[in-house]
Parts: C-alpha cells; structure tokens; sequence
C-alpha cells in the first residue's frame, strides 16, 4: 500500500531556499520515492528541475545551482499503477510570463474528468496525465484577479482531497481541502517560513512548527508576512493510516506525536488479543513502535527477530530471475539464532491484499518460530481509498473476500487478531468524528465517493476511471 507524495515549500529570501528544499523533500522520501522536484522563483521567472527518482539521485550540487531564488517548493511522488512517466513529475509549472505558477500536490481530485473536460472546451490544453495540471489550469482559468480569489474558486470546484504548495514569482500559498485529508503544517525558519506534509521535514531543516494549516485554509506568504484566508469546513476527515503507517512516527499531526499513538495501538492489540508467547516483534519499520507497545502491555519481551533492509527503496534496476525468487527476503532478514523454537507475537500495520504476510510467516518460520500469532493495528481492510491511496479494488483486498478464520489460514499465522474500530480510536486519542475510517466501514466522507465505490465494485469501470479520459491521480 502506498500513500502518494509529500509536498513542501518555502520563503525565505537571503536563504538557499533549494538546499531547504531538498533536505526538505529527502525527509519526506517515506511519502513517494519515485520522481522528485524542486521548483524556485527570484521573482521574475521559475526554474523547474524535477526527474525520475529518489531525491537523493534526482539532485547534486550542478542541478541544486540552478535553483537560486528567494521562494521554492518541492515534491515527492509516488504514482498509482500506470502513470509512472517522466511527463508526470512535479511541481508542475503553468501559465505565462505574467501570471506563471508552480504547484505541488498530495491528494486525489475525483471530479478531475469532468473538469478536465471543461477546460479543454474552453481551449486549456495539458501536457501531463495528472490531476495536478487539472487544478493549476482551474486556478488559472478563474475569472477571479488575486491569487487568492483564484485558489478560492479552484476551491469550490474540486471534489477531494489536496494538500497543496503553490508558487508565484512573488508569494508562496499552502492550501488544504476542507476535510483535511492529508496532513500539511506552517514551521517557521530563520529569516522566513516554511510548509510541509509532515513536520519530521520541518525538524530536519532547523524550522520550528508554528501549527497545522487548517482544513479549509489558504495560508499566503509574501513580502507581508503570513496571510490566512479560511473557508468554510464541514466535518473533519483525516486519513487514519497516516497515523498507522504513512507519516513518520517521529511527526505531529493534530497535536499528537505519531510515535506514542502507535505504542498505544500495539497496547490495545495486547488487550483485545491477548496469547501466551515468548517474543513479541513489531515489523520494521512501521510497526516497531506498536510492538514495543504490545510487549509493554502483555508483559512478553520485545526483540527485532526480523531485521529490514533500510535501504531499499524504489530502484530502476531490473532483478534477475534468482532475486526476483527471493521476494520479501530482500527486504527482510530473519535471525534464527533468536526465534528457533519461540512462540512469536508479530505486530504489523495493516493486511491489504495478504500477499505480503504471508512471504513474512513463512520467513519466521524457516527461522524456526514454533508458534507465529498475528496482530494487525489497522481493522480489516474491506473497501477502497479513492482518496489518493494506492490500495487496491475491491476484490484484491483480502478482508473483502474473506473472513477472519480464513485470512488466518490464508496467512500461515497460528492466531490472528486485528484491532477493533474503537480501539484504534481510542489509541489515537483524538473524536472518532475526526477522521476518515472509510477503508474499514464504506462510510466515505464525500457522497461522490460513494459512487466512486459502486464503480470500483465493477473491475472494467476501473479500468475506465483510470484510463480513457487521460487522468491520473497524484
Ligand atoms: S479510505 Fe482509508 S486510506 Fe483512504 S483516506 Fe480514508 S482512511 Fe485513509
């Protein structure tokens, strides 16, 4: 499962906004590691440099040169199945020499067709497959003067979920839709400002985090300080595997530290589904902190039976037949030296479509753990994410297809125990009401979603929504 992009930006003229940038976006490589960008304005003209690749191979000091400027913002992409081309990497630039903006996005625009369509009538022409061209073109077709005014009809257009960061030659602008989907914060930094998906980005480049942009918000920064333009938000809907999985434990959404909150969730696995073992293991890296919390609460010791490979990412290098063979055993190493003969509890983020679960019971078993119990902190996965989460349809996830007893077996595990809906709510502290859950329960908190649903339960329309009509999804 993969959550698609993080974005930043900032302003901070005297500063090498582009070097901000890149350590910026390479804290923020978790969110998309397949094209990274950096776009930078000195107030006359915007300089793209953005390619195929992790930031770390996309940037060296030549391409960072280049980029000089007192306002830049960045991006990090990954693609859903289909788009990944170098055409579609972001910041995206559009407009003319008199109205020219940058723009970088994390969400997923579900009326992009219709709007597409619209503004092609209307002589907008499109050299990307994304729906991140869809809302630049929108916000450059406004009949509105100001950029804000602009942005603001964009607003009331689109349909879904954007955390955005958008550039003039003059003022950098933060936007996040009114549900508040995907995380976006304003930090501060010496001389300027900046945004970010996530505030790990902000703690890296010595910023200080002022807040959350608001759902609803335009934050504007320019030569006039930090401007804030709300309107108006319904419910709140915050995707609850970015507290699961996609952010960096290390991160502050909503006012609560990612890493406690997953400590929490292994606490309230231990609690629903308790079992008598020797070990217990989170899966590295993203549920290390819930086993520590499983092994707190049931009292059974913590150890790293399963060491992961942290530096395999995204790689454009083809395996061969005998790497491909080996599968998840070149992400993960089992040591068994530490589980030959144990009872092992292992904690992991979520089953989707149960094809990787699997590859890890066995590994744990070849290792020589006697008994492996499962224990997952996201409930069972039964609808999709058209909310810019590269998931799966319907009939691939497994919890759709089956029950418990029946992933259990499918899995290899001895038990399997997910947690419940109020537990995960409850290790997140924060109102049920705040988030979106509709992965777990079909509740989507757009009534378009739901027709996104129906369509998805019908494979060929997929395949439509995807395809014919040109538009992707960032
Ligand atoms: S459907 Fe699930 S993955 Fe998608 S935004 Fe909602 S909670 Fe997040």
């Amino acid at each position: 499962m993969h959550e698609s992009c993080g974005v930043f930006g900032v302003y901070a003229p005297g500063e090498d906004v582009s070097r901000l940038t890149f350590f910026a976006l390479f804290a923020l490589q978790h969110r998309g590691q397949e094209s990274a960008g950096i776009a930078a304005t000195n107030g006359k003209s915007i300089q793209l440099y953005a390619r195929m690749g992790l930031v770390s191979q996309v940037f060296n000091e030549g391409s960072l040169s280049q980029l000089g400027g007192d306002i830049a913002i960045g991006h990090n992409r990954y693609s859903t199945t289909g788009s990944s081309q170098p055409r579609n990497v972001q910041p995206i630039v559009v407009g003319d020499r008199s109205r020219a903006m940058a723009i970088a996005h994390n969400g997923n625009i579900i009326n992009a067709k219709h709007l597409y369509d619209e503004l092609s009538d209307q002589g907008y022409t499109f050299r990307t497959t994304s729906d991140t061209e869809v809302i630049a073109n929108l916000i450059l077709s406004s009949p509105e003067k100001g950029w804000v005014d602009k942005i603001r009809y964009a607003m009331h257009r689109l349909q879904g979920v954007y955390s955005l960061t958008i550039m003039t030659n003059h003022t950098l602008f933060g936007v996040r839709d009114p549900l508040g989907v995907r995380p976006l914060c304003l930090g501060a930094i010496d001389g300027g400002w900046v945004i970010a998906s996530e505030t790990c980005a902000l703690d890296h480049i010595g910023a200080t985090l002022i807040r959350e942009i608001e759902p609803g918000e335009i934050v504007a920064i320019s030569e006039n300080g930090v401007e804030s333009y709300r309107e108006e938000a319904g419910r709140r809907a915050v995707c609850v595997f970015e507290y699961i999985y996609f952010a960096r434990p290390d991160s502050v959404i909503n006012g609560r530290l990612l890493y406690p909150a997953r400590q929490a969730m292994g606490a309230q696995l231990a609690q629903e589904h308790p079992v008598e073992a020797d070990l217990v293991m989170g899966v590295p890296d993203s549920a290390t902190a819930a086993g520590i919390g499983y092994a707190r609460e049931s009292g059974i010791s913590l150890c790293e039976g399963l060491l992961k490979n942290r530096y395999v990412g995204r790689t454009f290098i083809e395996p061969d037949q005998r790497i491909r063979d080996l599968g998840v055993k070149l992400k993960f190493n089992p040591m068994p030296q530490i589980l030959d003969g144990k009872r092992v509890v292992v904690v992991d983020d979520s089953i989707v479509r149960g094809t990787t679960t699997p590859k890890v019971v066995g590994l744990l078993r070849k290792a020589g753990a006697k008994e492996v119990h499962m224990r997952i902190c996201a409930p069972p996965i039964r609808y999709p994410c058209f909310f810019g989460v590269d998931m799966a349809t319907r009939w691939e996830l497994i919890a759709a297809q089956r029950r418990i007893p029946e992933i259990r077996d499918f899995i290899g595990a001895d038990t399997l125990g997910y947690s419940s809906i109020p537990g995960l709510v409850r290790a997140v502290a924060l109102p049920r009401d705040t988030f979106c859950m509709a992965c777990f329960t079909g509740d989507y908190p757009i009534p378009v979603q739901l027709e996104m649903d129906k369509l998805a339960l019908d494979t060929d329309a997929v395949e439509t929504y995807k395809g014919p009509f040109g538009i992707e999804h960032e």
